[in-house]
């Protein structure tokens, strides 16, 4: 007896559920016509056939039967992209624990910096680059300034994370930082400022307005940049001394009792990419419609539609896909990797208890032991259940065709000006 559950994906050749408008249906329907005509980055192209072909048949899976045959669950596999709606749950659960297990139990201040509108043409050609020099100038200004004594003179806990998107999908790239309201000093004793503001705006913009163009114009005059078209590197330098001039917008935040509020904030945009499905009101005669939040009146802010054609809509999504392997989430002092003695050391200093280990660290034969008591048992004669691996047609396997299509790419490249025998 063959029983198929609800929870099963529609069939073995299942593809992308048509029931209703989601970002895996807009991209099944129309990544490819829309890469033809604006041609897209390798990893744009990997990242919109993944979304596309989440938990389908396409990405393998398994399957669940019980040991008399009882009962059979076809799962297909996340693709687990960290822009993909459909499967950011259960990963931005995960990176929340790891980091309220870390925090420290302090109140919290957020600051953000934003990057001038001028530069989203530079940003767009160049994401990695200027994601590291927006990082690296907004954490300098501030653990220069916070270690400063007239400040606070100790060194705090820092968590920021890169954000790119507005409401609209336009690009609107700022880094939001959640700062401890203290920190710990070189003589081990934790300090908490004596102001209610953690720095003043204006010398912490200051900083980090100088630091942040100085690292580009070293970029631009090492023609380490790609320069927008119609851009020339004189023309970008002078772009760079305009702003030099102007105010920039950095924000400090109201102070909050503690940070994991703004976490949870954090991590909506670490998971899911810049739009969720329930934002997606219909996809129909090439045009999406979705919702958004207008925020012209902050006080008032107002749900609102949008619709745009399809390869608009797309053109403004996949601006934000970030380039593999880009961390967009880092942690500094404090909260640095290398710092754990340091942490441990600032939790016994405000009497938190010592962080819990991590589950990675869990013993393995006390995981083997949740997972033997969580076991499933077949509803019909209590029998064990049987995981199998899903056997795929070799052909429907996207890695395979990703690696024949390179391997006829390198088969066709002509031979380098090395190669080339001297004639
Ligand atoms: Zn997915
Ligand atoms: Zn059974």
């Amino acid at each position: 007896m063959c029983v198929v559950t609800e929870s099963v994906a529609p069939s073995l050749c299942s593809d992308v559920p048509t029931s209703r408008a989601t970002m895996q249906r807009i991209l099944h329907d129309n990544w490819r016509a829309f890469a033809a005509k604006f041609p897209q980055p390798n990893f744009a192209n990997r990242a919109a056939f993944l979304l596309a072909h989440c938990k389908t048949a396409f990405l393998g899976g398994h399957v669940e039967r019980c040991e008399h045959g009882h009962v059979e669950k076809v799962h297909y596999n996340s693709c687990r992209h960290r822009c993909c709606p459909g499967c950011s749950t259960a990963p931005r659960k995960a990176w929340l624990d790891k980091q309220r297990a870390k925090m420290l139990d302090t109140a919290a201040m957020q600051v953000v910096f934003t990057l001038p509108s001028e530069l989203a043409k530079l940003w767009r050609m160049n994401k990695q680059a200027i994601a590291d020099v927006l990082f690296n100038s907004s954490k300098d200004s501030l653990l220069t300034l916070l270690a400063d004594p007239q400040f606070l003179g100790a060194q705090p806990g820092l968590l920021a994370a890169l954000h790119t998107w507005s409401q609209t999908l336009s690009a609107h790239p700022y880094v939001h930082y959640i700062v401890t309201f203290g920190g710990l000093a070189s003589d081990g004793t934790w300090k908490t400022p004596k102001r209610e503001c953690l720095l003043p705006r204006q010398v912490l913009m200051c900083m980090f307005r100088g630091k942040f163009l100085d690292k580009v114009r070293k970029l631009v005059s090492s023609d380490k940049l790609d320069v927008p078209e119609g851009w020339t590197k004189t023309n970008c330098m002078s772009i760079l001394n305009q702003l030099g001039r102007a105010p920039w917008n950095v924000k400090l935040l109201e102070r909050y009792a503690h940070a994991e509020g703004v976490t949870l904030y954090l991590a909506k945009y670490l998971r899911g990419g810049p739009i969720g499905n329930s934002r997606i009101v219909s996809f129909s005669n090439g045009e999406v419609t979705f919702r958004y939040l207008d925020r012209k009146n902050p006080l008032h802010p107002q749900t609102k539609e949008m619709t745009l054609p399809v390869y608009k809509f797309l053109k403004r999504w996949s601006q934000h896909l970030p380039p593999t392997k880009m961390h967009t989430v880092r942690a500094y002092g404090l909260y640095a990797n290398g710092n754990r003695k340091r942490l441990e050391h600032a939790r016994s200093q405000i009497k938190q208890p010592v962080s819990p280990p991590s589950a990675s660290r869990l013993d393995k034969s006390e995981k083997r032991e949740e997972d033997t008591k969580e076991q499933k048992r077949c509803p019909i004669c209590n029998g064990s259940i049987l995981v199998e691996g899903l056997e795929f047609e070799e052909a429907v396997r996207p890695w395979n065709v990703y690696r024949a299509r390179r391997k006829r790419r390198c088969e066709r490249a002509p031979p380098t000006d090395q190669e080339q025998p001297i004639a």
